[in-house]
């Protein structure tokens, strides 16, 4: 298969673009190298299957040969990327989408959509199934990337119904791994990177609020499992073993064998208390869930981290 990966060069991306190619599909990467590097992709230089195309998504784009698969991951995904750039991420949702969509249709390829968990917002249900429609706020700072991820759903449902266009719609909670960014906000990212220098974790408010964090390697597998189905969705992909902040900033600090401390800082607006996926959906059509624990791949990140920051190898 040759597979289009808006976003390619980016965290996740990349990974989907390591998959792919291990299992002999071709991969044309699409990015703006505005949160991407091509460093995530340096392990396949001078490989024929991988392929970096450096445009903005937004762009009309032309992809000469065969495309059968057409894979949206391309938006500022972090929320310090999104409220710096809202803009880019609003169109990211739109005008990417509608790219993304119209790329698939020329060549008759199917298109898989990376949504989010952040369509349920702050959620008044738990966990979180596809059925719920969320809470949302429709003007508030992270409306910028959660009503653009809204909108790419209702675009990519329409295009079906229109269109009766292959499509599919996966919803990706917290998902963590090598490759993050060390400076993009995230608190895995965060309490890693600040655990291995000693200095305090910054927790946001008083750390009882709640995420579920998924594996990338768990991630990708889902991915895959979602592209290579004729299911629709949307589906949640996430690891359901929901986590308090404040115990993976403990977990973090002894993994890492840190003398950190933990120090509070204010909690961002409309910043989600809980978020749990339930995968009842993704386990009966996919056969797939996450296999990685908390752990496990807090552990694999850390090294990542010890080896990227000291200068060392930056794929994983
Ligand atoms: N967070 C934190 N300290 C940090 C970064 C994030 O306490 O240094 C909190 C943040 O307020 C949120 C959770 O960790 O409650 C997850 O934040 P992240 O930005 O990773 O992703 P989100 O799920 O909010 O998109």
């Amino acid at each position: 298969m040759r597979a289009v990966v808006l976003g390619g060069a980016g965290f996740l991306g990349s990974h989907l673009a390591d998959a792919l190619v291990a299992r002999g599909d071709e991969v044309v990467c699409v990015d703006d190298l505005s949160s991407g590097t091509p460093a995530n992709l340096e392990r396949h230089e001078g490989d024929d299957a991988v392929e970096l195309i450096v445009a903005d998504a937004c762009e009309p784009l032309q992809v000469s040969g065969p495309v059968d698969a057409v894979l949206h991951l391309a938006s500022p995904a972090s929320p310090r990327d999104y409220l710096a750039r809202p803009l880019e991420t609003m169109a990211a949702g739109t005008d990417a989408t509608r790219r993304g969509l119209e790329l698939a249709a020329r060549h008759g390829a199917r298109f898989l959509l990376a949504s989010t968990s952040e369509v349920y917002g702050d959620p008044l249900v738990h966990p979180q199934r596809e059925t719920y429609w969320g809470n949302v706020n429709p003007v508030g700072a992270r409306s910028v990337y959660d009503e653009a991820k809204r909108y790419a759903e209702a675009l990519t449902a329409a295009w079906h119904r229109t269109y009766e266009a292959d499509v599919a719609v996966v919803r990706i909670f917290n998902t963590y791994g090598p490759r993050l960014r060390a400076g993009d906000g995230r608190v895995v990212s965060n309490f890693v990177v600040q655990a291995l220098a000693g200095k305090p974790l910054t927790i946001y408010g008083d750390g009882t609020q709640t995420r579920s964090f998924c594996y990338v390697s768990d991630m990708v597998k889902g991915l895959l499992a979602v592209l290579d189905s004729s299911v629709r969705g949307p589906v949640n992909l996430g690891n359901p073993t929901e986590t308090t902040i404040l115990e993976l900033a403990e977990t973090v600090i002894e993994l890492a064998g840190s003398p950190s401390s933990i120090e509070k800082a204010p909690l961002p607006e409309d910043d989600p208390g809980r978020r749990c996926p339930d995968i009842t959906l993704a386990r009966s059509e996919l056969g797939w869930e996450p296999t990685v624990p908390l752990r496990d791949g807090l552990e694999q990140t850390a090294r990542w981290f010890r080896a990227y920051l000291g200068g060392g190898a930056s794929g994983s």
